[in-house]
């Protein structure tokens, strides 16, 4: 443990320690569960903790919020989509505060400009800058519990901002490194971090703790149990951060540096996408500054490029493939249909049934044996591999999407993961 967790500076001067809770959308899907959240932040006050809440919006509302932005617009704005997703947290902050007094509980709610959290302008995917944590500092010497409303803060010129889908995780972490907290508490819908989505693979096994470079590259590829930048910044800060279910009592995961776990080297979980879509231009002319030529463009439209493959030149020109959020399909077409025409490419095209699996663990270094496995155990599955990418502690194989499913149990299985 660093010095900081041992010794947290707000200690001698301010009386308790503090602890962040962040509380899914599940957690919080009905009054009923608004209640139960209640109590369960009284009972930490009871042991002595001073309470920071982050909240999600309840149940399916972000979900509900996209469907009405896209009924009265084909392309959402996203400075406007941005100001209309973030009332999803600020409905559920203020009941909690008021279900927290109802129980004796003082509280207050904050929004994520009342809470400090200045972001990037990059609108619907936002990076936290910078939090001043004096109001909620000032809130919890006063003896309250402070709930504030995840995924979202503000810009310089105090437009609202939201962080990425899932993004209620990260405020959670953020504001648990900025007041000093003692650790951060991740309540979700399942027990904790499983070796796989157990909604896909049952039979999947609960790891007591994961380094945060393992969990980083499982959320990076999809395993949206965490936002990955929540990771990021819980390692940059040394936070620790436990994950767990806010229906049972049992500790779950925790999410440190030195998760000296299971020692067997292994690879530690699976993850699959589904969102994502293959580009591919064709008869691309081959020399120097095409790729740059194609990507740059991108990268400044905002799009994150994945999966790359370059063939082999024939004749001069070449095909690229490679792989964006499902998401920004329709953007990139855009600036790739110009693209093509002024590189002299002879076209582009698109396929959007396309998903990624991906094995993870930092067991997987240096043992050549586990990309074998992986390539055979999808073959014997009678599953394509479209592309593959690897990473050092991570490999990545584009499949039909229609066969997901069906690649991560059978890697599950050809790993081993259900045996301790
Ligand atoms: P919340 O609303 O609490 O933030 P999310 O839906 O964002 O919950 O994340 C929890 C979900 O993540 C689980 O219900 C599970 O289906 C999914 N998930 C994906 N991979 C994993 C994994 N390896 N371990 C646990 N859950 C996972
Ligand atoms: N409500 C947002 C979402 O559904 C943020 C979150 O829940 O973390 O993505
Ligand atoms: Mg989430």
């Amino acid at each position: 443990m660093s010095a900081r967790t041992v010794r947290p500076a707000n200690q001698d001067s301010a009386g308790p320690r503090i602890l962040v809770q962040k509380y899914g959308g599940t957690s919080v899907a009905t009054p009923a569960r608004i209640r139960r959240v209640a109590r369960r932040i009284a009972r930490s006050r009871d042991a002595g903790w001073r309470v920071v809440a982050v909240v999600s919006a309840m149940g399916h509302t972000t979900d509900r919020l996209v469907a009405l932005a896209r009924q009265v617009s084909r392309d959402p704005p996203a400075r406007e989509m941005d100001t209309l997703l973030s009332t999803g947290e600020i409905i559920t902050a203020p009941l909690l505060a008021m279900a927290l007094q109802e129980i004796g509980v003082p509280a207050v709610s904050l929004s994520g400009l009342q809470a400090g959290i200045r972001t990037s302008r990059s609108h619907t995917r936002a990076r936290i800058l910078e939090i001043d944590p004096t109001r909620a500092n000032a809130e919890l010497a006063e003896g309250r519990a402070v709930v504030v409303a995840g995924f979202q803060g503000f810009t310089e010129s105090h437009d609202v901002t939201t962080l990425g889908r899932g993004g209620s995780d990260t405020t959670a972490v953020a504001l648990a490194a900025s007041l000093e907290a003692e650790s951060c508490e991740i309540y979700t819908d399942v027990r904790g971090i499983f070796t796989a989505d157990p909604r896909v693979v049952p039979e999947a096994r609960l790891l007591p703790a994961i380094s945060y470079e393992e969990m980083l590259e499982l959320a990076a590829v999809g395993a949206k149990v965490m936002h990955p930048r929540a990771v990021e910044i819980g390692e940059l800060y040394d936070i620790p951060i436990h994950v767990r279910s806010s229906f049972t009592e049992a500790p779950g995961t925790v999410i440190t540096r030195s998760a000296g776990v299971e020692d067997r080297n292994r690879v530690r979980g699976i993850a699959s996408e589904e969102d994502v879509a293959k580009v591919t231009v064709v008869g691309v002319p081959d020399r120097p500054g095409i790729a740059a030529g194609i990507f740059s463009p991108l990268a400044d439209a905002g799009v994150s490029v994945d999966v790359i493959i370059q063939n082999v030149s024939r004749e001069g020109v070449t095909d690229l493939s490679f792989t964006v959020p499902q998401a920004d399909l329709a953007q990139t077409e855009r600036i790739v249909r110009e693209l093509s025409a002024s590189i002299g490419a002879q076209g582009f095209s698109s396929d959007a049934s396309v998903a990624k699996v991906s094995i993870v663990g930092t067991g997987m270094l240096g043992q050549p044996g586990i990309a074998a496995t992986m390539f055979q155990t999808l073959a014997d599955a009678g599953i394509n591999i479209d592309m593959i990418s690897t990473g050092e502690i991570r490999i990545t194989c584009i499949v039909d999407r229609a066969r997901t499913r069906d690649a991560v149990r059978a890697l599950h299985r050809a790993f081993q993961l259900d045996v301790a």
